[in-house]
Order: structure tokens, then C-alpha cells, then sequence
């Protein structure tokens, strides 16, 4: 492979979720001179057969499994984990944010403005959460509709948020990256950042690889923005050993149950959620459904060895009696404690804690009871396998950067869900956005 030697940038932003395209955006509008760093392809093509493997695999194509069996999905792509985000734009705690000692007020409201955030309409609530929204009623619970960041005029409600967006109706963070460029940006994509380059305690570059070339691109200001899972092992490899610790990932587990008339299948999922249960108890349930392919992984514990194809999927859950035209299902996302870690290999050890495991229990008898409620047979009951899709807190505030996101190497920053002092507990994309915008602002300034 041969070397080459690129620069001289005012900025490099590794990444391009959330977190890294915010920063670049606001960098790049105020003229300063950014290069952004991605892993991933730019896709172009959307749906599950088309989107799953390359967005969800990466280029080492295994999914990622902790050894507590805690399944996490992330996407490496341009857009990050926000390209197969479903659009749930849910602002942080107030209570987070004081724990944390950062004010995020304005940005938060900045960000909410920039992603047109509104509440789901209750006109294009599906009937299967319309069910459920109506058996918690009856319980007492009152769902909320969810703030989306989704242009509903143009969507079309196919439910496939999870495998990128047809129409364009919801937000990525590529809206942030195509204004970057606009501005000036540059964008290398399909390139991995290995560790970055110092000398003397200050940032001088990275070093990286990708398209067959291996790379050193110069600059005296990085921002880390590869996601809470592989910031900290940039962060290792640059000497930073401290990075990677106290990951936290809001675990959740769906419940599902099967009705004798309807289903949740081709809704919009995530269209409401249960309030009331976050303060006190730290979860988020909410109205969830997923497709023929994941019901079977979760009936079985894991992926399928050889199903490629839906129509597997489809074959194997009606010789079980399922018809997923009738399954109504909930998620709980718990805030989950922070003893996970992400290990210098890249394996994750996150082990579920007893307060993890008794917080998903009280979320499935609160689930179980609403879809029992809805029509749910009891004795179809059935629970998923654990999953998450927020990592976060491996380089946090206070611990492995400073109160202004900076590492102990000068120039180094972090801009991503690693640097949560704790986790939400529900959606944080808005959250990490909001202190890109805090960052972006400090390094304007500086
Ligand atoms: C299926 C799913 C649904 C979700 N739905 C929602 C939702 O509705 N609302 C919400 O708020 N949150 C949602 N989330 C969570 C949210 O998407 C993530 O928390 C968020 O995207 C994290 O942002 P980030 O900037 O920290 O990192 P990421 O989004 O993970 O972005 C990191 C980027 O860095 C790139 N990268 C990684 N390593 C390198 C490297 N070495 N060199 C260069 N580039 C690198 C990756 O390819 C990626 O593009 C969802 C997550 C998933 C998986
Ligand atoms: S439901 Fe709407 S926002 Fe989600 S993928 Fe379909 S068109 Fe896009």
C-alpha cells in the first residue's frame, strides 16, 4: 500500500453521525477549512435487502454480539447510525443534563429547529399502536406521540426507517454533511482513521487507510466523532488508554404477543411512548414492531445460520403457527448502568448488572400487561433477545476529555455519544448534536 501525505486542514472530523457532522457543519459555515474522515460508503440505495448488510455490517460484515449477549447495532456509513435512525428526536432529561453540569438549552433548541422536530401526527398512527395506546389508557398509562424529525408531508409511513429513508422525509445526518460540503467541506469516504498523530502533547494529524492507500493528513485539530464504539479505539491507539470504560448502551427487549385480527407490520413504529415511566424508573417503552427476519432471530436466540432470505424467515415462523400480520409488540429501552467496555480488539464486554435485569422485568410485566390488554393471547407472549443501539460514555466528560470535550493530547477532541458522563435512556441523537454545537462554538471561539 502506498503512503500518502495530505493537509494542511484548519480541522479533521472523524465520522460523519451525528456528532461529527454537526461539528463539520457549523466548522464549515464559518468558513474554517474541514476535512471529514469516514469509514463508510455514501448509500444511495435504501429497504432491507438493499441497506442491511452494508449498512449494519461494516466491511468486517459480522454483527456485533457483547459477551452478555447483548446484541448492538450500529450502521458505518455516511450518516452513521442516524442513517437507519427512526426518526425519534426526544430531547434529554433535565435531570441528565444537570447531573452532567452542562447547559445544552440553546443548542438543543438550534438542533430541534435544524431537524424541523414535530409530534407524530395522530393521524397517521398505525391501528396496531392505536390498539396498544388505547389498552394502556385503560391501564392508567397515558403514550405520548413521539417527537420526529420527519418531514411528514412526504412520508409515506412504510415503517422501513431502519433500513434508511425512500423519500428523504426523515432527518440524517447527511442533511449536516451536504451543507458542510456546500460550504467548503471536503469528504473522504471509505477510509478508516487508525490513531491520530502527535508530538509533544499536541495533535498533529491522523493517520488512516482506505481506497488501497494508507494516509497522514495534517492538522492541528481533530475531532473524534467515530461513535461510542470506535472512538475509544482510536483513542487507544493513540496512547489514550483510559478511553473505552464505563460504555452504557440503553439495553432494551421487545415483547411481543399475537392477536387474532390485526398487527403492527408496514406501520410506523416508535409513534408514541410512555412518559411516565422515565423520571422514576429509567424506561422508555414504547409501541414496536419489527420485520419476519428479526421475530425469527429472536425466537431462536440469534441469527439464523442460513437465512439470507426473507422468505426464509417467513417459512420458518408460519411452521411455528406465527403470522406476523398479527403480532403487536412493545419495546423498553432501560438506562442501563455503566460497567460495559469496549476492549482494545474491538469485542465489547456488557454484562447486564441485576438493576439492568430488573429494570427489563418491570418493563416486560408493564408491556405484557398493555398487549394482553390489546388483545394479545397470553400464552403467545414472547420476548426478544437484549439489544441496544446507543452506545455511549466510553470517553466521557470529566473522565477522558475535559469540560470543553478536549483530550490530554492538545488539539484532540471528542464529539459523539462517547462523551456522555451517563446515558439518556432514551433517543440521543438531538443530545449529541447539541454539544457538537457547544463544541463547534468553543473551537470558534478559541
Ligand atoms: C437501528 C437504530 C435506530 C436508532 N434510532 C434512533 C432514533 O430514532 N433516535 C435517536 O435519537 N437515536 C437513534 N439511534 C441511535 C443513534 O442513531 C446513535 O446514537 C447516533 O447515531 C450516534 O451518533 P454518533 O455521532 O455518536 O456516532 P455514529 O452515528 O455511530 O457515527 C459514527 C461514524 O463514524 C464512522 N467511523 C467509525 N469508525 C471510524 C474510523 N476509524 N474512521 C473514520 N470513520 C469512522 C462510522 O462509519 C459512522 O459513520 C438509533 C440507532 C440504531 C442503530
Ligand atoms: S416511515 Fe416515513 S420516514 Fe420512515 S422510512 Fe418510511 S417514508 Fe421514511
Amino acid at each position: 500500500m502506498g503512503m500518502e501525505e495530505r493537509g494542511d486542514y484548519e480541522h479533521i472530523v472523524v465520522g460523519s453521525g451525528p456528532g461529527g457532522a454537526a461539528v463539520a457543519r457549523e466548522l464549515a459555515l464559518r468558513g474554517r477549512k474541514v476535512l471529514i474522515v469516514e469509514y463508510g460508503p455514501r448509500l444511495d440505495k435504501t429497504g432491507f435487502l438493499r441497506t442491511a448488510r452494508k449498512a449494519y455490517l461494516g466491511r468486517d460484515k459480522r454483527p456485533l454480539c457483547s459477551d452478555g449477549g447483548v446484541w448492538i447495532s450500529r450502521a458505518r456509513v455516511l450518516g452513521g447510525s442516524s442513517y437507519v435512525a427512526m426518526g425519534n428526536a426526544v430531547p434529554p432529561p433535565a435531570r441528565v443534563l444537570r447531573e452532567w453540569g452542562v447547559d445544552l438549552r440553546g443548542e438543543i433548541a438550534e438542533v430541534q429547529e435544524d431537524m424541523h422536530v414535530t409530534l407524530m401526527p395522530a393521524e397517521r398512527v398505525g391501528p396496531g399502536t392505536r390498539r396498544i395506546n388505547e389498552a394502556a389508557s385503560r391501564l392508567g398509562w397515558e403514550m405520548k406521540p413521539t417527537p420526529k424529525c420527519v418531514d411528514f408531508s412526504r412520508c409515506r409511513g412504510c415503517g422501513l426507517c431502519m433500513f434508511g429513508c425512500p423519500t428523504g422525509a426523515k432527518w440524517t445526518s447527511l442533511r449536516y454533511i451536504d451543507e458542510a460540503i456546500e460550504h467548503g467541506a471536503e469528504l473522504l469516504l471509505n477510509t478508516e482513521v487508525r490513531r491520530v498523530l502527535h508530538a509533544n502533547g499536541k495533535a498533529v494529524g491522523v493517520a488512516a487507510r482506505g481506497n488501497g492507500r494508507e494516509w497522514q493528513i495534517r492538522s492541528e485539530r481533530i475531532v473524534l466523532s467515530a461513535g461510542a464504539l470506535a472512538t475509544p479505539l482510536i483513542l487507544k491507539r493513540s496512547g489514550i488508554e483510559n478511553a473505552g470504560k464505563g460504555l452504557a448502551n440503553d439495553v432494551f427487549q421487545t415483547t411481543y404477543g399475537m392477536t387474532d385480527d390485526l398487527g403492527m407490520q408496514g406501520e410506523i413504529i416508535l409513534a408514541t411512548y410512555l412518559e411516565a415511566t422515565i423520571e422514576g424508573r429509567e424506561l422508555f417503552p414504547a409501541p414496536y414492531m419489527y420485520i419476519p427476519f428479526l421475530i425469527q432471530r429472536d425466537r431462536e436466540g440469534g441469527y439464523p445460520k442460513n437465512a439470507t432470505l426473507l422468505a426464509q424467515a417467513r417459512m420458518m415462523l408460519r411452521s411455528q403457527g406465527i403470522d406476523a400480520r398479527h403480532i403487536i409488540a412493545m419495546m423498553t429501552k432501560i438506562r442501563d448502568e455503566r460497567t460495559g467496555e469496549v476492549r482494545g480488539d474491538g469485542s465489547v464486554h456488557k454484562v447486564l448488572t441485576e438493576k439492568d435485569r430488573a429494570k427489563l422485568e418491570e418493563a416486560y410485566q408493564i408491556n405484557r400487561e398493555i398487549l394482553i390488554t390489546a388483545g394479545a393471547r397470553p400464552e403467545t407472549i414472547f420476548r426478544s433477545v437484549y439489544e441496544s443501539g446507543h452506545p455511549c460514555c466510553t470517553a466521557a466528560l470529566g473522565e477522558v476529555v475535559d469540560h470543553h470535550q478536549q483530550s490530554e493530547i492538545h488539539g484532540l477532541y471528542v464529539s459523539d455519544a462517547s462523551v456522555f458522563p451517563s446515558p439518556l435512556g432514551l433517543p440521543p441523537i438531538l443530545t449529541i448534536a447539541a454539544l457538537s454545537k457547544r463544541l463547534a462554538r468553543h473551537l470558534l471561539g478559541a
